[in-house]
């Protein structure tokens, strides 16, 4: 600290090299879980989607949202999660080292701190992590495209993932002969396979595997009763209202203007 005698060993702090992350932009951080491929098979996640771990996921989001400042909106899929800081955060100088690894620690600690509450008999075998990526995005139509793509990814890989495990537990084909069957396949053959032959039309599949899940910040009035001695007066209850902020989910279409529209305070302009 400032008051402290400088040593002769201080200049070494000079080695430390800026990176401050420039201002006005939105800056993204994107986690993704380290060889979860292999976590998943190891703790008997359930092929395509196993919902508690994409419940561990939002509830480790959710953590990182209250317990960090200036995040308004989170997106999440697989092993991922980004999250977005308002574009006039000014939480640790902006330094995208600070933020970066204060998010992946905050999220890894929930991640393992409220597995018991998603993963009751499923013991945890080891400590899971997850890198972390700082991207910075100047104006609200790059950053809506960030959104875009993550979503679009999502679909992508859960329509893969719906017709090949499909092919295999309702198809009674084995690992290659499901690879072989979609190999070359567009979006619709995948579609039409899933329709025709085993009875799923895939927009009916649940929202949270083909959307994601967004959290963003909702203003709620919250009315709470309390006893009070107003002066002069008997001890009696009155009814007092407050405006709570909470991290509300959703399992929509982000790549459309709907959503930005209902929410405009998410993006300022
Ligand atoms: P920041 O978030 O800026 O790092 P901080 O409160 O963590 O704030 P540090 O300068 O990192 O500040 O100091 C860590 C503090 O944690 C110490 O001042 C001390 O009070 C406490 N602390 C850490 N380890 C121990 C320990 N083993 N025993 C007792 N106190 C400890
Ligand atoms: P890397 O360390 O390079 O990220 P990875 O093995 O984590 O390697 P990813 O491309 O991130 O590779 O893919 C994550 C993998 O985790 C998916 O392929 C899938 O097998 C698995 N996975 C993640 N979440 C779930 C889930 N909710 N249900 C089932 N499997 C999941
Ligand atoms: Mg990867
Ligand atoms: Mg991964
Ligand atoms: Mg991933
Ligand atoms: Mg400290």
């Amino acid at each position: 600290s400032s008051n402290m005698a400088k040593s002769k060993f201080e200049y070494v702090r000079n080695f430390e090299t800026d990176d401050t992350c420039l201002r006005n932009c939105y800056i993204v951080v994107r986690l993704d879980g380290r060889n979860f491929h292999r976590f998943a098979a190891q703790h008997n996640f359930t092929k395509p989607n196993d919902n508690r771990a994409l419940g561990l996921m939002s509830r480790s989001a959710h953590s990182v949202m209250e317990e960090l400042e200036d995040i308004t909106i989170a997106y999440g899929q697989s092993d991922e999660f980004s999250f977005v800081f308002k574009r006039t955060s000014n939480w640790f100088k902006r330094r995208a080292s600070k933020l970066m690894t204060h998010i992946s620690s905050q999220f890894s600690s929930s991640y393992v701190f409220y597995w018991k509450e998603f993963f009751e008999d499923q013991p945890l075998l080891y400590p899971p992590s997850f890198d972390g990526r700082v991207v910075l995005y100047p104006t609200n139509h790059n950053l809506r495209d960030y959104l875009s793509w993550r979503q679009a990814d999502c679909h992508i890989n859960n329509l893969y993932n719906t017709a090949f495990w499909t092919l295999i537990q309702r198809g009674g084909l084995n690992t290659v002969q499901a690879e072989d069957r979609l190999k070359g396949t567009l979006a619709a053959d995948k579609n039409e396979i899933l329709f025709s032959e085993f009875d799923i039309n895939y927009n009916n599949e649940s929202a949270v595997h083909r959307k994601g899940t967004t959290l963003i910040w909702e203003k709620r009035e919250e009315t709470v009763i309390k006893r009070m001695k107003p002066p002069g007066e008997e001890e009696k209850d009155v009814p007092v209202t407050s405006i709570k902020r909470k991290v509300q989910a959703y399992h929509c279409d982000i790549i459309g203007d709907q959503f930005w529209e209902e929410h405009p305070d998410v993006l300022e302009n």
